[in-house]
């Protein structure tokens, strides 16, 4: 297969001559980071947050290290089949193939609608426009979904976006999200947003319909992605790196895109 070999040799001068970026999709993951807050009664997920353990004294006079604590979703993060009801049965995040980490992408760019609808939903119709002017969905890639949330991902208030009917961020549809996870052939969804539903999902029927569709498929979900403003529309490969936790519903992942330099990013409504 000399071809191959070829691609992986123009992959690694590429990257050696900086014809190839890589683009770093993850958001610094701290005591800050936000949290998705659940509804009354769930147990709240808990932020990330070191403890020292050593620091170049008594303790440990030539090492520092720290243990960390925080919940499986929490930060740019994978959520694995398992983490819902539907999936129960299917992967854990240390069971999912390495061959499904590193898989095509292409960008849907909604920004612009959601800048006056925070509430906005990704609809069937819209993914089918966008199918008719770049081509269909990669088979096995991702589907990262623009929305410009992630300049507010500095503010918890802001990001979350609360008042007393719950948060406002931007989402999937109902029929979208079971119209992606049974007729589409891609392996997941990517967002900017805290979780990979609409904040008024939890009053959706199902509830946190791209939870119960795309993780009941065996599909895939990443949150809190940034810099999807970077990326071309096609063209370029995903690479999700979740800790291989034994029997874990998700896990802080680092998210980083592998595309051409040269690519300027496309507009699109
Ligand atoms: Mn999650």
């Amino acid at each position: 297969m000399p071809e191959l070999v070829a691609s992986i040799t123009n992959l690694a001068e590429g990257l050696g001559n900086k014809t190839i970026s890589i683009v770093d999709l993850t958001a610094p993951l701290s005591h800050e980071t936000p949290v998705l807050p659940l509804p009354e009664g769930m147990e709240p997920i808990p932020h990330f947050s070191l403890e020292e353990l050593a620091r170049y004294d008594e303790r440990g006079e030539t090492s520092y290290q720290n243990g960390i604590h925080t919940g499986e979703h929490v930060g740019t993060h994978f959520d694995a089949p398992c983490h819902w009801i539907t999936g129960r049965d299917l992967a854990d995040v240390a069971r999912v193939p390495v061959s499904d980490l590193v898989s095509p992408f292409v960008v849907i760019d909604k920004s612009k609608r959601v800048a006056d609808d925070p509430d906005f939903l990704l609809d069937v119709s819209d993914v089918q426009e966008w199918q008719q002017r770049h081509g269909p969905l990669p088979a096995g890639g991702w589907l990262l979904y623009r929305t410009g949330w992630d300049r507010r991902s500095t503010d918890t208030q802001r990001f979350i976006n609360a008042d007393d009917d719950g948060p406002h961020t931007p989402g999937i549809s109902v029929e979208c999200a079971r119209w992606l996870a049974e007729n589409s052939p891609i392996r997941g969804v990517g967002v900017e947003t805290v979780g990979i539903d609409a904040g008024q999902a939890f009053a959706f029927d199902p509830p946190f319909p791209c939870h119960h569709y795309l993780l009941g498929a065996g599909k895939y979900g990443v949150t809190q992605l940034r810099n999807l403003a970077s990326l071309p529309l096609t063209g370029g490969v995903l690479v999700v790196a979740p800790l291989k936790i034994v029997g874990g519903s998700g896990s802080p992942a680092r998210v980083m895109a592998i595309v051409t330099t040269s690519t300027e990013p496309e507009k699109k409504d």
